[in-house]
């Protein structure tokens, strides 16, 4: 029998624009790109992520390397990332910021690709450049071709046939966590919860109703917030205590203490391939690096949740830029 070998990489680089600028609430913006190469744009959904490129000042793009070229060097040893070998041999002045964002909606028959910005006020280039984007402006989306006729990557979700679904987020995964609610079987059972800056950041989302979802606003009417993660972390606790089982904790002794992981030079991403191990219960936690962390050691060392059963993932730290 034949088989074909794919002529495209699962990724392209897609050249794109801005068509609309949304502002959602005081701390999302969501962009939506448009461009003729996007109807070619895997339409996933989920937790698609995607690599933005963004403009040096003066020369654009000019010296991203757009064309594939033959090495396999890339993250995935996959030739979809031979740019990614050649961005980073470029000098410093002339490598473009990239960033790691999520498709929030993908509109193939459109060409469009929406994107929700946290307006995070750090001076981070994406979230400046969100910021000021008008019409018209330029960018690069690094993200899954459906011409690549093979699985993409880039999507962490993976519940298997656990029943009890637990999603935990702050901003940073608003966009993901509701683009997952909003594949959800009917009939599926569980709890989000997303920390928002203000209050005034909930934001309207489809959801099953056996899925019980709970913002969690950082910023009190005062002004005075807690650190990032705080409130996630004490809801899981509360939650965990309310309704994990021994029928949610998959393998009984087959856990294994997770090892230290310094967010400060590590990126802290564990997430099962597949479908989740044995277990009632599939958990997907992403946000700042280091509530992530507490809340590894929490579910993994302290309830004994085994860790194929949990993605766990740092979208970013505190006080770190993403490269
Ligand atoms: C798989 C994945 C998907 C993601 N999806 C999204 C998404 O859809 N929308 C989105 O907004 N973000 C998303 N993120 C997070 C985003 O990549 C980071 O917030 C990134 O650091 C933003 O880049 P920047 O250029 O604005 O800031 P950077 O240059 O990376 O950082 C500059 C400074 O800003 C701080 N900072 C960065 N992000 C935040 C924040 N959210 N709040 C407060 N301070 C911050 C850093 O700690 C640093 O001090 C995702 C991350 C991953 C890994």
């Amino acid at each position: 029998m034949l088989t074909s070998t794919p002529t495209r990489p699962t990724q392209s680089p897609y050249r794109v624009t801005v068509r609309r600028v949304s502002r959602l609430s005081p701390s999302f913006v969501r962009i939506t790109f448009g461009g003729s190469e996007l109807v070619h744009f895997l339409d996933t959904g989920l937790d698609q992520r995607i690599k933005l490129v963004l403009p040096l000042p003066g020369s654009g793009f000019d010296h991203f390397p757009t064309e594939h070229g033959p090495t396999e060097h890339g993250p995935t040893g996959d030739d979809a990332w031979s740019w990614w070998q050649l961005w980073r041999e470029l000098p410093d002045h002339r490598r473009n910021p990239l960033r790691t964002y999520t498709a929030r909606a993908i509109r193939r028959d459109e060409a469009e690709v929406d994107v929700d910005f946290v307006s995070h006020g750090d001076g981070g280039p994406a979230s400046a450049w969100a910021e000021s984007a008008v019409i018209g402006d330029e960018i690069i989306i690094v993200g899954p071709d459906a011409r690549g006729g093979q699985a993409p990557g880039g999507i962490e979700w993976h519940p298997g046939t656990a029943r009890t679904l637990l999603l935990v987020g702050d901003e940073t995964a608003v966009p993901a966590i509701t683009a997952i609610l909003e594949q959800l079987a009917e009939d599926a059972t569980g709890c989000v919860f997303l920390e928002v800056p203000h209050a005034s950041d909930i934001l309207p989302l489809l959801h099953p109703d056996g899925v019980d979802v709970h913002w969690l606003p950082r910023h009190a009417s005062d002004d005075s917030a807690p650190p990032y993660g705080e409130p996630l972390i004490a809801a899981v606790r509360d939650w965990t205590s309310r309704f994990v089982t021994a029928q949610h904790h998959g393998r009984p002794g087959d856990q294994v203490t997770p090892g230290d992981i310094d967010v400060d030079h590590e990126i802290l991403w564990e997430v099962p391939e597949g479908s989740a191990a044995g277990g009632d219960l599939y958990a997907w936690l992403a946000g700042e690096a280091s509530a992530i962390k507490t809340l590894r050691r929490f579910l993994v060392s302290e309830v004994g949740i085994d860790r194929s059963q949990v993605a766990f993932m740092g979208y970013w730290r505190h006080g770190k830029s993403e490269n």
